[in-house]
């Protein structure tokens, strides 16, 4: 029997998409570019129109253009003529008994309305002093980690920036966190002391973000815009896989906080769990966390190591931990296994992670373990994964030529 609680949201899923582009994740300035472009404003008052947009859009929340009324009326007319605000329709939400909320979310490609929706995982986790909610980059993954449930779904497509927004500015309406707005009544989302319930953002759903970099620098660029979102920096984090090349541009382009999912502290063993490691070793992998661009004792690395029974989790191997990443200032953030319908591994036992813990707490670092959270409704860490599938080029091409 689940114990958790399936929400039936039929009365939440949105009108058919559109083929109206979308004005969600467009950059300030690009917005008042597409709205010149469009003929929906003149050249001079592009600017203007584009800071009201985005303060309904992103302070507001609002996705409908007749409520915008410091726009003039014409030009709201033009705007819902041209353009469409939808978010994504939510196909299922799922709260565990912990708190944790899971929803699937599916996404239709505006430029290609004719291919099948794609659908994606977003979790939100409530805690006594944040709230969290974990973000998606991908539908699926090129990699295939292991121990990692997303890892069996093939990558179907790269996100587009406005989907990255999409996760978070449902998941904002679903939890009353815009003027206005009211909280869902199963009670228990509103962390202590804060007025809302996300305080924090983790690209650390579905995907691999450096694999989707643009999208994903554009994301989090709005997310952090202190006009609009204006959730901090210091709040969000990056979780790679160790895309090398893509580390130094994260921390100077997007300048937010970064996780790395290190996992195992030799070559042989990492090359298995993790295998980009096959490209990108762990030598240069520390090397460019060494050179992580803003990083100070008050701006650390998180490195993730998930507790592999037997695999990762001796004492020798937790002493290797602690001198490969001498000289990083770095958190260590240990991770029960979250077992999958067909994984291969097994949690290591907590006494076992507490003297894994003990070890690398002694040398002086930060090392909490994460609580699992959600593992009844599959929302834990790695045990994301959505039913989209790749179509064929030759399907494609037909559902295309439609
Ligand atoms: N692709 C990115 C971010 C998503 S995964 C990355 O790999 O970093 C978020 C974290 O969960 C990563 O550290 C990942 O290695 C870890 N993870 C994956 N599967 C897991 C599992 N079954 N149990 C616990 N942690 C897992
Ligand atoms: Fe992809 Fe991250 Fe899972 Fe590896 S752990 S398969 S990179 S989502």
């Amino acid at each position: 029997m689940s114990l958790a609680l399936n929400i039936d949201h039929s009365s939440a899923v949105r009108p058919a998409p559109t083929m109206r582009p979308s004005l969600i994740g467009l950059s300030k300035a690009g917005l008042a570019e597409t709205l010149v472009n469009h003929d929906v404003v003149s050249e001079k008052e592009g600017r203007m129109r584009a800071s009201q947009l985005w303060n309904w859009l992103y302070v507001n929340g609002v996705t409908d253009f007749e409520r915008m009324t410091n726009v003039a009326k014409p030009v709201r007319q033009k705007l819902s003529d041209t353009f469409n605000l939808d978010r994504p329709e939510i196909v299922s939400e799922q709260v565990s008994v912990d708190g944790t909320r899971k929803w699937l979310f599916r996404f239709r490609d505006p430029a290609n309305p004719h291919l099948p929706a794609v659908e994606v995982e977003t979790v939100y986790i409530p805690e006594s002093d944040r709230g969290t909610l974990c973000v998606s980059s991908q539908v699926g993954c090129t990699l295939t980690c292991s121990f990692c449930h997303t890892g069996t779904q093939k990558l179907v497509r790269n996100l587009t920036a406005g989907e990255i927004l999409g996760q978070i500015l449902m998941a904002r309406e679903r939890l009353g966190d815009f003027p206005g707005g009211s909280r869902p009544d199963d009670g228990g989302l509103v962390p202590g002391g804060e007025t809302r319930a996300i305080t924090n953002i983790v690209m650390m759903g579905m995907g691999e973000p450096l694999y989707n970099y643009e999208n994903v620098k554009q994301a989090l660029l709005i997310a952090s815009a202190g006009d609009g979102m204006s959730i901090s920096k210091r709040r969000i984090t990056l979780s790679t896989s160790g895309v090398v090349p893509y580390i130094e541009p994260t921390g100077r382009e997007i300048d937010v906080m970064l996780a790395i999912s290190l996992h195992a502290v030799r070559d042989d063993l990492r090359d298995v769990l993790v295998p980009i490691n096959k490209k990108w070793s762990l030598k240069e992998l520390l090397e460019a966390c060494k050179t992580y661009p803003g990083l100070s004792n008050a701006r650390r690395i998180t490195f993730e190591y998930v507790m592999l029974d037997g695999i990762n989790d001796s004492d020798a191997e937790a002493r290797e931990l602690v001198r490969l990443l001498a000289g990083i200032p770095a958190k260590i953030n240990l991770i029960p296994f979250n077992p999958w319908p067909g994984s291969n591994y097994g949690t290591s036992p907590s006494s076992r992670i507490e003297r894994f813990a003990d070890i690398v707490n002694k040398a002086g670092y930060a090392s909490p373990v994460r609580t699992p959270r959600g593992r009844d409704i599959f929302a834990a860490c790695g045990q994301l994964k959505s039913e989209s599938e790749r179509l064929s080029r030759k399907d494609r091409d037909a559902l295309l030529t439609l």
